[in-house]
């Protein structure tokens, strides 16, 4: 491919914040590693995080807005969440809050906690979801005009069951849906053994399948292949389907995570990007104010890109 550019197309210039909360979750899917899930660490500490909203909203005010991309674990165990996001609004109103859930809790919740969030992303995972459950949040969440997005995590070993998750939430529901391939184990680099007929239907499924209507839309992450030299440009609507396409490496590349991205960990480390560059550490917030904050893109020296976040970060050649 001859282009030297992945970057945003047609979106706002805003920073990305990945902030784990913590790693409790109510599920235990075999694809996701322990630390992950198993609770070992405690929820963010509510009183403490004032001061690095602070500093996220000072250092980056250049850019229109800072979106928080709220993880965990699963972010809704978390009984805190609405005091945070509620915080996080009063200290940087401009900001979109978007919540990263597996989207189990019931329809009660949702209805009672959904007007403080902007965007919520529910990830189906197939061993623990309850897919009627699952349909009425969407739903409620589409009448209380939250954007929603919808990713079936396509795991081999219960592959006719995500199929037919799918299917469901595309019938009951008019949210956007795509299919996520995974890795063996989430975070690491070894792909689940797709055969060419699943990897054909992943793809035909995120090319193909919209919403019925028109709803409230995510911040764009749409992101464009572009040739400073032709000026010639390639849309990538779904960045998950580079990785299925083979089209999710740019080593050597300068690429803006820390400008445009960050990841708060549970343990307070603050670091660029989100899943790569996994000791690129800028500072601890719990332990120091003194966070040091990138001015450069870094070079590329991994081999792959599989996290959403870091690859819709604008990387050049
Ligand atoms: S829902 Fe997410 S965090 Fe929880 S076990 Fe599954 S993959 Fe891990
Ligand atoms: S692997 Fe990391 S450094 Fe390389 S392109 Fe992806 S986010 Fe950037």
């Amino acid at each position: 491919m001859d282009y030297d550019q992945f970057i945003p197309h047609n979106s706002p210039d805003y920073l990305f914040i990945d902030w784990d909360l913590g790693n409790t979750c109510n599920f235990s899917c075999s694809y996701c590693a322990s630390f992950v899930h198993d609770g070992s660490i405690p929820w963010v500490n509510i009183d403490k995080v004032d001061n690095l909203i602070e500093q996220i909203r000072n250092n980056y005010q250049s850019k229109e807005f800072r979106l928080y991309n709220l993880l965990g674990g699963e972010p809704t165990a978390y009984p805190k969440l609405p005091q945070l996001i509620k915080k996080i609004k009063s200290i940087d109103p401009d900001t979109v809050i978007r919540i990263h859930t597996n989207g189990s809790r019931t329809p009660r919740y949702w209805k009672e906690n959904c007007q403080y969030m902007d965007e919520v992303l529910i990830s189906c995972h197939p061993e623990f979801i309850n897919v009627k459950t699952t349909c009425e949040n969407i739903n409620i969440l589409i009448e209380n005009n939250v954007a929603i997005s919808v990713m079936v995590a396509m795991s081999i070993n219960s592959w006719d069951k995500c199929l037919d998750i799918a299917n469901k939430i595309l019938e009951k529901t008019n949210v956007p849906i795509s299919m996520k391939p995974l890795q063996k184990i989430l975070g690491f680099e070894d792909r689940m053994d797709y055969t060419a007929k699943q990897e054909q239907i992943i793809t035909d499924w995120n090319y193909n399948i919209k919403p019925k209507n028109i709803l409230k839309n995510f911040v764009s992450s749409q992101m464009k292949w572009q040739s400073s030299k032709t000026g010639k440009e390639i849309y990538v609507d779904n960045v998950n389907q580079l990785i299925v396409d083979n089209t999710n490496h740019w080593r050597d590349w300068y690429c803006y995570i820390g400008l445009d991205s960050l990841f708060i960990r549970s343990t307070g480390d603050v670091k660029v990007g989100s899943d790569c560059n996994p000791d690129y550490i800028i500072g601890n917030y719990l332990e120091s104010n003194n966070i040091k904050w990138p001015t450069k893109p870094i070079k590329c020296n991994y081999d792959s890109c599989f996290c959403g976040a870091d690859m819709t970060t604008r990387k050049l050649k």
